[in-house]
């Protein structure tokens, strides 16, 4: 590969701009759950739509201790008590039951005595105390939950809370998934001479998962130019996003860069200044998404990472801002490589208040135990020699 490499930075800003947005789609409420807002959710109403206590004990008007009140009714959660309350009145009250017209404070069972049909109050009670006032919490028409945000339990119960019956959320994007190589074998299968598991299937498949894709099981494709175009022709047809690991150096079983020319997807890049990814392909069609990703499984899961993953969010409409990036300080010194950025599969530590990052086990582009236990990526920028123990450096997620 001699033609010159783009930085991370750079492809992935280009996979970025070639990335629309999906529709949304109406769903019900608990359907909605680890997916995507597509509108902003307004309150339809005030939360608490009326004022309501926050305390057991008896509405009453704000007065001084040592007062004698007669009790006349009781508002319950649910069922509020309907007529007016005067001067030296009180009416039970429940945590959450409307506080009854007339009253302008709840006084704390704890604080009352009680005899019969009249409390005497213990204690002084000023306006508004333990008063949840109307709309304490959210007002009628205020935004409680913007576009782009992921819907997790609380964000459900507030969107509810709100008023909402159903949820518009982001179509999940489609995925394929396809692993070529004639050397890979289905989970489990005996391997024969030179035969390994094709371990990428499922890993693509399920980060494609994790970023709210809907990805199918991965199918493998020989090292065969016709076979190889026909399984990408059938994948374009039916996906938002195609994800092919393997084939895509120069050797000459090679065939996924000239099958995908050859059904017209256009290359925005191939060849990242990256460790390991760096013959990472990527192209459009049609608004389609094609990630050529290199085959060894680490190259596959950090280039997924780097590029295929904030595209799969973009989809939805998440977009991660820079200022985002979480950063950390290294553990160890790192040895550079002088041309390409190098993702370093890190575990994260917190000293002292900071966040430290140190490899976690050997780094070769092959070696999957690494990635087990790994909280990050840590990026290192190209240079020579050694990047010193305790510099500074951006972190990139590692979706699970
Ligand atoms: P390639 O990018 O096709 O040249 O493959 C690079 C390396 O990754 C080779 O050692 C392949 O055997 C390995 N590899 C390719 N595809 C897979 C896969 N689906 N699962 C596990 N290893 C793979
Ligand atoms: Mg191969």
């Amino acid at each position: 590969m001699s033609q010159p490499l783009i930085t991370v930075d750079d492809a992935r800003e280009l996979v970025l701009r070639a990335t629309g947005r999906l529709d949304g789609e109406r769903v019900e409420i608990l359907a909605a759950l680890n997916r995507i807002l597509a509108e902003d959710v307004a309150a339809t109403g005030d939360v608490p739509p009326f004022p309501c206590s926050a305390m057991d004990g008896y509405a009453v008007r704000a007065g001084a201790a040592r007062r004698s009140l007669t009790v006349i009714g009781e508002s319950r959660a649910g069922t509020p008590f309907e007529h007016e309350l005067s001067e030296g009145q009180a009416v039970r009250i429940s945590t959450g039951a409307a506080v009854p017209s007339g009253a302008t404070a709840v006084i704390r069972q704890e604080d009352v005595e009680c005899s019969g049909e009249r409390i005497e109050a213990m204690t002084p009670t000023t306006e508004g105390e333990n008063v949840r006032p109307r709309a304490e919490d959210m007002a009628s028409g205020s935004i409680v939950l913007t576009a782009g945000t992921a819907l997790g339990a609380v964000e459900l119960g507030a969107a509810v809370a709100a008023g909402a019956a159903t949820l518009s959320v982001a179509r999940r994007p489609r995925v394929a998934v396809l692993c070529t190589g004639d050397e890979l074998r289905a989970p489990g299968e005996p391997l024969g001479p030179g035969e390994i598991h094709n371990s990428n299937a499922p890993m693509l498949a399920a980060l494609a998962s994790s970023c709210g894709a809907v990805a199918d099981g991965g199918a493998r494709l020989r090292d065969d130019r016709a076979a190889t175009e026909a399984s990408l022709a059938d994948s374009l047809e039916r996906s938002d996003v195609v994800v092919v690991s393997g084939g895509v150096s120069v050797g000459p079983h090679d065939h996924v860069k000239p099958a995908l020319a050859a059904l017209g997807v256009e290359e925005v890049f191939w060849g990242v200044a990256l460790q390991p990814g760096k013959p990472t392909w990527f192209g459009t069609l049609d608004g389609r998404l094609v990630f050529g990703l290199p085959g060894n499984p680490v190259s596959a899961a950090v280039t997924f990472s780097l590029f295929a993953r904030p595209a799969l969010l973009a989809l939805q409409g998440v977009t991660a801002s820079p200022a985002a990036r979480r950063h950390a300080r290294l553990g160890v010194a790192v040895r550079r490589n002088p041309r390409r950025e190098q993702a370093v599969r890190v575990r994260l530590d917190y000293q002292d208040g900071a966040t430290v990052a140190v490899p976690n086990g050997p780094q070769g582009s092959n070696i999957v135990s690494s990635l087990l236990g790994a909280d990050a990526l840590a990026m290192i920028p190209p240079g020579e020699g050694e990047i010193e123990a305790g510099a500074r450096v951006a972190l990139e997620e590692i979706p699970h």
